[in-house]
């Protein structure tokens, strides 16, 4: 199993093959084609499983090989609990996309530091926003984050989106989005409001447990 066979492009499978991976997680090898395909996600995964190359390989081929409906507004919205995984995640995109013809830009949007550098770098466009609920919604009514446009919204460690005690921040911000989008939930756990957004969220989810 390689990450070409999955249907990832050359690009990205040497950008991993630098990184040292040598053959993709089973997260991974369920997740990618099913997110490739356009299909909902609902997976169970730890952190440790290669849970954020399972949905940022796919997320970043098609974002890559699509030009999107409109230029420079934001396509991708990630959702985690905290500033270090956002960080983390918008690592990856960089390190992930390096060989990309078409480049992409992600703009991180977590708390926990000035908001001001965050909306200068999004009035450039970009094309993912690695976010937490709560600046999230920050920017959108400051108007520097526009969601119209989001194609897809991922859900990382949704359980502690919860725990942490963003439901309503994340509530106000799905209303926000296009009604048509693919949706990505990934989480350790499933306690109960994880299952009901769920099942709010995901039509017809390709199930990934590993
Ligand atoms: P994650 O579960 O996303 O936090 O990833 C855990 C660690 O595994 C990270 O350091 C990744 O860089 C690494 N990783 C992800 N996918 C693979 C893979 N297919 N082969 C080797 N390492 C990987």
């Amino acid at each position: 199993m390689t990450f070409t066979s999955l249907g990832l492009s050359e690009a990205l499978a040497r950008a991993v093959a630098e990184l040292g991976y040598d053959a993709p997680t089973p997260v991974q090898r369920d997740a990618i084609p099913a997110v490739l395909q356009g299909r909902d996600v609902w997976a169970s995964a730890r952190t440790g499983s290669g849970k954020t190359a399972a949905f940022l390989l796919p997320l970043l081929h098609s974002l890559s090989l699509s030009p999107g409906r409109a230029p420079r507004q934001v396509r991708a919205l990630l959702l985690v609990p905290t500033r270090e995984l956002a960080a983390q995640i918008a690592e990856a995109i960089e390190r992930y996309g390096r060989y990309l013809p078409r480049p992409l830009k992600s703009c991180l949007a977590a708390g926990g530091v000035s908001a001001n550098p965050q909306m200068m770098a999004l009035r450039g466009g970009a094309d993912l926003v690695v976010a937490t609920p709560g600046r999230a919604l920050d920017l959108v009514e400051q108007n520097a984050l526009r969601l119209s446009s989001v194609e897809t919204l991922v859900l990382d460690e949704a359980d502690r989106l919860f725990s942490l005690g963003f439901a309503d921040e994340l509530t106000r911000l799905l209303a926000l989005l296009p009604a048509r989008r693919q949706n990505l939930l990934f989480s350790a756990t499933f306690p109960r409001a994880v299952q009901a957004l769920a099942t709010q969220l995901l039509r017809e989810p390709v199930r990934v447990q590993v």
